[in-house]
């Protein structure tokens, strides 16, 4: 999860119905003082569905032995999880108002293992269970030590399980087995015993006597959905003064920005909660979805069935190039190489929106802040100034997923089945956004993961890297965060993966300039060449969005000079051999005019046709033409550089070379 700053959300537990209360003060039910939730901030925490409550419990099993999961006494009643920032997953499983303990993947070791917390211990303790693997046992006279926050020194462990390895989380159990603090094994099971140094780095400590609840066992056991039931009831409340703001916005907002509205769907519990919204606000909008063909099957599916029993006026959007075609020419994306949102997602809505809105839309659309800073600051309303005919409106803006979740279990409403197998968010399933931890579960989904399998292993070979680069997810980056600079390092492998990252695949582009400025007549100059192979009457199409073209006469040259150009040469000269100049009264006003040229340049060499540029044009200037490439209409162009932004060919054509 990334690491968001915008406060925290205050949740507690009344313990006498044992359930989460969003709104503070008196519980609606029994009338108890609830207790305040202690978690990791921002606290955008989701219920745990039975595929996480078992998660959980296998996980104990696996790392203290048969029994540890139902110990942590956590079936049959409400569970959340609450997603941390971390490199990879990290979530706090909530039980009983308290964190017990938290499901961390290890991106090394490609595995996920629970971390206890105190309140697990107490819930280990007053099960009566005693671990039979991942244990060790502290000496009496260490136990004070460790209480006072300590590590555990190998001298004071008298014994341990078999088969511990350094890394592993370990319980620290007293002679009657009872735990009195958990941490990383920093030892091998058969140096623990008699040897120096730290045997366990102590995460927390506590006494038994003043660390153990009841037996979590002995408490009636509930289904899950009856459970949830019972949570939705007593949050009743809440969740009517959300619905009835929610439903104000909407209705506020197609009066500013209607009347034509409509609703954006992406299959996942955001969008289907605005859906809801918007019918209870009275409305029956047309939905839009762009199947960006790396959908989840199950994601599809979801959409379809839901457009079947709301009998929805459903738009698909498609991108009009294949993503398993494009990645061909663009490479694997990465978190900082996104190529395939504007390609797969951006063009097509904006296609879409042209289409079927060409008078402009208010769209509703599930964002929320707790997401992303970025989506914090966009506000509840806001243009995209990609996507022109359209207001974005998200009457969620400031709904926790526990809102979200909540609404919908009210609404009873279909949603989509990956919730129930893990998953934390629903996109496109080979997003280089997703956690590693995720890979796995593409496993209990219908995607058949094959091609894409196949399309990294090739590159990993032709740019001659290592299995570590697919594996570990170092695919995902084209320059490395500093997590991954690390973990390169830890696995001693920097100089194989450190600078792969930032190769860039250039698979296209070929144009370069001299290095530096000559002077001219009335300034400077600098001189480059284009790829002689470019298709010219494309170039010259596009040399628009710089200034008016025209005739370089006696040649077969053409010169841009932009609005208001003072100087008595163009700004740009190109020439049908391929040279090209370009002018400026100084080195910023020719930097600016080549970032425009490099611009145009690579456009004409890369577009795809995805359409971003074209709804941008206010003239109407631009279109795709027959060969699937963007053209300008010289009539109609006012030269105004609105069209020039993100643009999927000017993230692969590569950067021209100085010389
Ligand atoms: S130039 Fe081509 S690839 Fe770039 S935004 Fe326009 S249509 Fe898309
Ligand atoms: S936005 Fe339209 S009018 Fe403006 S430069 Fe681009 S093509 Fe020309």
């Amino acid at each position: 999860m990334p690491q968001v700053s915008h406060g925290n959300t205050d949740l507690h537990w009344c313990n006498g119905c044992d359930v989460p209360l969003i709104r503070g003060g008196a519980c609606p039910s029994c009338g108890s003082e609830p207790l305040r939730i202690k978690h990791t901030p921002p606290g955008d925490i989701r219920p745990g569905f039975p595929h996480d409550i078992d998660e959980v419990e296998h996980l104990a099993d696996r790392q203290w032995g048969p029994g540890a999961g139902r110990a942590l006494g956590i079936h049959g009643s409400p569970v959340l999880l609450n997603p941390c920032p971390a490199p990879d997953r990290l979530d706090e499983v909530i039980a009983g108002g308290h964190v017990i303990c938290s499901v961390s993947f290890s991106q090394k070791e490609l595995s996920t293992m629970l971390l206890l917390r105190r309140d697990g211990g107490a819930r280990l303790n007053g099960s009566g269970f005693t671990p039979e693997k991942g244990y060790v046992v502290c000496d009496p006279t260490a136990v004070p030590f460790i209480m006072d926050g300590m590590n555990l020194l190998s001298p004071g462990i008298t014994d341990c399980s078999d088969g511990i390895l350094p890394g592993d989380e370990v319980l620290v159990i007293d002679d009657d087995g009872r735990v009195i603090a958990s941490g990383l094994s920093r030892k091998h099971s058969r140096d623990m015993v008699g040897t120096r140094g730290m045997g366990v780095k102590i995460r927390w400590s506590a006494l038994p006597e003043e660390n153990s609840t009841g037996n979590p066992q002995e408490q009636p056991e509930r289904e899950w959905k009856e459970t949830w039931d019972h949570v939705v009831d007593v949050n009743r409340p809440h969740l009517h003064s959300l619905v009835k703001r929610a439903v104000s916005f909407i209705r506020d907002a197609v009066k500013r920005y209607g009347p034509k509205a409509a609703v954006s769907y992406s299959g996942g519990k955001d969008s289907l909660a605005t859906l809801l919204l918007t019918r209870d606000a009275g409305f029956e909008l047309p939905v839009m979805f762009v199947d960006t063909g790396i959908e989840f099957p199950e994601t599809v599916e979801h959409v379809r069935a839901i457009a079947g029993e709301m009998e929805l006026d459903l738009i698909v959007g498609r991108p009009r190039n294949d993503f398993f075609e494009l990645v061909k020419v663009f490479g694997p994306p990465g978190r900082d190489y996104r190529w395939c949102c504007k390609s797969c997602k951006l063009g097509p809505t904006v296609s879409l929106i042209r289409e079927h809105f060409p008078d402009g839309v208010l769209t509703f659309i599930g964002q929320r802040r707790y997401e992303s800073n970025t989506r914090e600051r966009k506000g509840a309303v806001w243009k995209n100034p990609w996507v022109p005919q359209q207001t974005g409106a998200s009457p969620v803006q400031d709904w926790t997923a526990l809102d979200v979740w909540l609404y919908i279990f009210l609404k009873g409403a279909r949603y989509n089945p990956l919730y129930e197998r893990g998953f934390q968010r629903i996109g496109c399933w080979l997003c280089p956004s997703c956690d590693l931890a995720e890979r796995e579960l593409l496993n209990l989904t219908k995607v058949d993961q094959e091609p894409w399998s196949r399309i990294l292993e090739e590159e990993r070979k032709m740019r001659d890297l290592p299995e570590e680069w697919i594996e570990k997810g170092f695919h995902r980056f084209k320059k490395l965060p500093p997590h991954m600079v690390r973990l390169a390092g830890e696995m001693g492998m920097e100089r194989e993966l450190l600078d792969t990252g930032r190769i860039s695949k250039g698979r296209k582009g070929s144009f370069m300039f001299v290095d530096g400025y000559g002077s001219c007549a009335d300034g400077l100059s600098q001189e480059g060449v284009l790829n002689p192979g470019m298709e010219r009457k494309r170039f010259i199409s596009l040399l628009n969005i710089i200034g008016p073209v025209t005739n370089i006469e006696g040649t077969e040259g053409v010169e841009v000079r932009p609005e208001g150009w003072s100087m008595k040469r163009a700004a740009v000269e190109s020439y049908s051999d391929g040279t090209i100049v370009i002018r400026g009264s100084s080195e910023d006003e020719i930097k600016n005019v080549r970032r425009k040229l490099e611009s145009v340049i690579k456009r004409t060499e890369g577009c795809i046709g995805c359409g971003i540029c074209v709804g941008r044009c206010s003239s109407d200037a631009l279109h795709i033409d027959e060969s699937g490439k963007v053209m300008i209409s010289e009539e109609k162009c006012i030269h105004c550089g609105m069209c020039l932004g993100p643009c999927p060919a000017e993230s692969f054509v590569r950067d021209p070379y100085t010389v």
